[in-house]
């Protein structure tokens, strides 16, 4: 059926500048990891994106080797562009990486221009477009120069293929080197994509000062630490779920009784909220103001109606985060 999309999609959603840049960013923005490979409903993908852009979530993120299988994610999404979203490109942000293994071979992963560059050629054939919005460096890579990877950006942003760089997983010097070499090559970094929740903290030990200073953006990735920050698995590990899939990185015997019963004192303040546990995560990480936007990921459509809810509290007491603090340390 064709897709007709809301003409109320940008009266929810808020938009945030993303560092210093001129691009503002949905503060809710749909990563591809999973539920979107061949493993997966098209169909079901289909009317997840359809939602998403309906809220006004304008900022799709892929990489090179989502799916499983790796390219498929990409694959299914240009299908989706294709059938619902030709006349919308415009509004969209697109984003895809290289930097995990990718093809065989001494050139099909880390940080070389060689790499990188192909891997976007790929990228954008799967996808069926001319460009995307951000191309990302995926991981750093200790063997390639800085220099070499961040002058394949450079050249990246140069043809076209990508309007803005970023760069995703580097520490906090890191960035600060990246961010200089792109600034000499005539560039700003646009971003970075780093893990964030109430389990994973590391970027408040300095990365987060880094971006403010630098004006880089900060896209914090599995928000929800995969579902395990909701109250999905408070009883058990349901069959439908992540941790119950064969593929991914999330395994059940991450979910351990120890992180249960910490996840269940954290249920609570966000029932005191009048939250969900994972409207509560979201807010979490959109409490701090360098943080542009939470990407999430998400198997259905009702997720993605509670995340962008979310957005309607996002305030904490400096009660409720001491608590935080303290159930999480
Ligand atoms: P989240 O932490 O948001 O986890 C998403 C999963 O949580 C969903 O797929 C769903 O799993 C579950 N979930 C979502 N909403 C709810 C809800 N309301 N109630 C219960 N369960 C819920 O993010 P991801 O780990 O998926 O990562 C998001 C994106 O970040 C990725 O798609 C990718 O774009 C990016 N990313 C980037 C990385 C990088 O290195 N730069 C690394 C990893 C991710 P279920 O299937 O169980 O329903």
């Amino acid at each position: 059926m064709t897709y007709i999309p809301s003409d109320r999609r940008y009266e929810n959603m808020t938009y945030a500048r993303c560092g210093n840049s001129g691009l503002k960013l949905s503060r809710i923005c749909l990563g591809l990891w999973h539920n979107f490979g061949d493993v997966d409903a098209l169909e079901n993908s289909r009317s997840v994106v359809r939602r998403a852009f309906d809220l006004g979530i304008t900022h799709f993120d892929l990489a090179n080797n989502y799916g499983p299988p790796p390219g498929s994610a990409e694959q299914n999404f240009g299908r989706i562009l294709k059938l619902d979203f030709q006349s919308h490109r415009d509004e969209m942000i697109i984003s895809t990486k290289a930097g995990w293994d990718m093809w065989p071979g001494p050139y099909g992963n880390w940080g070389s221009r060689k790499y990188l560059i192909a891997s976007l050629d790929q990228s954008l054939k799967r996808l069926g477009l001319d460009y995307v919005d951000i191309f990302y460096h995926h991981r750093p890579d200790s063997e390639t120069p800085l220099e070499e990877t961040m002058g394949a950006l450079d050249q990246i942003i140069r043809s076209g293929k990508a309007l803005y760089a970023g760069i995703s997983q580097y520490s906090s010097e890191q960035t600060r080197k990246a961010s200089e070499i792109l600034k000499k090559m005539g560039h700003h970094l646009l971003v970075h994509q780093p893990r964030y929740n109430m389990f994973d903290r590391w970027i408040e030990g300095g990365l987060l000062n880094t971006l403010k200073e630098e004006g880089i953006g900060c896209v914090v990735f599995s928000p929800l630490a995969q579902g395990i920050l909701t109250d999905k698995y408070l009883n058990g590990i349901p069959l439908d779920s992540r941790a119950s899939k064969p593929w991914g990185y999330l395994k059940p015997e991450n979910i351990t009784p120890d992180i249960i019963s910490k996840v269940k004192k954290l249920n609570k303040i966000a029932k005191d909220r009048n939250q969900s546990l994972a409207q509560m995560s979201i807010a979490w990480v959109l409490r701090n103001p360098v943080v542009t936007s939470a990407l999430i990921g998400a198997s259905r459509v009702e997720q993605i109606d509670a995340a962008v809810e979310s957005l309607s509290n996002l305030h904490f007491d400096d009660h409720e985060l001491k608590e935080i603090d303290s159930i999480v340390a």
